[in-house]
């Protein structure tokens, strides 16, 4: 393993050229910072998604491409239009219409992504020329040449045998030289066409080109300081987690909080590097160390929400006394390509609530209409909207007596739909009505984390 870092900034903290100067300092004050990964500047990909799901009205497409013009302006602006970039934005931004135009016809999972991946292209090339203004050897890097998915466009899985391979091929020399500068989110297929990894998915990118290059560390910049015990918007005294092992992050990046995507844990545990999470607005103001272990191992550490889950309850007479019940249904969301979080399992039914979050790219639901008949062929199936998932991450809870009435006692008087407890120690997971969820967080937080 090398000593090199990967950074990865987020769309607010690539918003504009300020805030891409304050990505410039933090970049060169680690000297060994190597390589960048960028989202889109905040707001592109919303706008972008839009076009690609086909806007009829000409006058709506046009003002929506010039939002996008307006945020690459702004940039170009501070670096004085210079004629090479000031063409690639053009081009980028001919592309997006042609491709707009397009999908008012019909539009796809594949052109989705050929429409959204303008969104990283043109931040990264921006980013590049705000570097070299100020001097600095940076290199722009087109991120599909190593970042190989299989083919489910708007949230294509890695091949990581092939990622690690292009990867130490393409980028292994160039990072000894140069501060490298590439996209998050986007990647190719075998045949070349572009994917993508679904909403969010730049963090992931990140870790994955960490893992990919053996480098000893991946900081993910975004707009808060940290993780924290619980989104600050719903409690006023939650307060930044200084370090958290692997194992926590992962539970609560995949059940709750969104400052991270979920699959983000993942390349980073394979390959034991640990990651950084800070504030780009506050480089200084510190962050969460998230790290293979931790010294403290506080019974709680966290509670997240999640919002708008999906609970289907399946229920079935075949279900009494069989075998392979389970493994049907869960082979019927794996062929949609979805995966399932809270299990839970009565004599003739069994409740799951699918992950709405890191949707694909395109941001239609995931409960599809081909997905409901799939299951109906083996159950009856009852779908419940309206819920909330909160998680309680810690450290021995199944093992620690008297935890969980604590817990419960907390929120006696609130309804709960659903309780997940035991598979790991780390987390305690139920569902809640939405109308509960953030008073449930208020009270697991005054009562548990302040
Ligand atoms: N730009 C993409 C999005 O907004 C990817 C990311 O920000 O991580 O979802
Ligand atoms: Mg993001």
């Amino acid at each position: 393993m090398s000593d090199f870092c990967v950074a990865k900034f987020g769309g607010t903290s690539v918003a504009n050229s300020d805030a891409m100067l304050n990505c410039m300092r933090i970049v060169t004050a680690n000297p060994k910072t190597k390589l960048v990964v960028l989202s889109a500047s905040a707001g592109v990909t919303n706008l972008l998604v839009k076009l690609a799901n086909g806007v009829a009205d000409e006058a709506e497409r046009e003002e929506t491409i010039s939002k996008i013009s307006a945020i690459q302006n702004q940039i170009l602006d501070y670096l004085g239009h210079p004629e090479a970039i000031s063409g690639e934005i053009k081009n980028h931004i001919d592309q997006i219409r042609i491709l707009a135009r397009e999908a008012v016809y019909e539009t796809n999972d594949v052109l989705v992504d050929r429409i959204v991946c303008n969104g990283e292209l043109m931040s990264t090339k921006l980013f590049t020329e705000v570097m070299k203004k100020n001097g600095y050897d940076a290199v722009w890097f087109d991120v599909r040449k190593v970042m190989r998915t299989d083919n489910n466009f708007g949230k294509a899985a890695p091949i990581i045998e092939v990622l690690r391979i292009q990867a130490q091929k393409e980028l292994s020399d160039l990072v000894q030289n140069h501060i490298v500068i590439t996209q998050g989110f986007i990647g190719s297929n075998a045949e070349g066409q572009t994917t993508t990894l679904g909403r969010g998915g730049s963090d992931y990118s990140a870790a994955l080109l960490g893992e990919a290059l053996n480098f000893g560390e991946v900081e993910i910049w975004t707009d808060v300081p940290g993780i924290y015990t619980t989104d600050p918007r719903i409690v006023s005294t939650a307060h930044a987690i200084p370090e958290i092992s692997f194992a926590e992050a992962a539970e609560m990046a995949t059940f709750g909080a969104k400052i991270l995507h979920p699959a983000t844990v993942q390349p980073a545990m394979r390959a034991n590097i640990p990651v950084f999470v800070g504030s780009s607005k506050e480089p200084r103001a510190g962050g969460t160390w998230i790290r293979p272990d931790t010294d403290s191992k506080p019974l709680f550490r966290a509670v997240a929400i999640r919002k708008n889950q999906i609970l289907l309850t399946l229920k079935t007479a075949r279900m009494v006394g069989a075998c392979g019940f389970l493994s049907t249904a869960f082979g019927i969301f794996a062929k949609h390509g979805l995966s399932v979080d809270l299990v839970t399992t009565s004599e003739q039914s069994i409740a799951v609530t699918l992950d709405n979050t890191g949707t694909k790219s395109n941001g239609q639901s995931i409960l599809s209409e081909a997905l409901l008949a799939d299951l109906r062929q083996i159950a009856s199936v009852k779908i419940e909207e309206d819920l909330s998932l909160i998680a309680l991450i810690g450290n021995h809870m199944s093992r620690t007596p008297g935890s969980e009435s604590k817990v419960f006692s907390a929120i006696f008087d609130i309804p709960i739909r659903l309780i997940c407890y035991g598979a790991s120690s780390h987390n305690t997971c139920f569902l809640v009505h939405s109308k509960d969820g953030e008073e449930a967080v208020r009270r697991l937080h005054v009562h548990l984390l302040d």
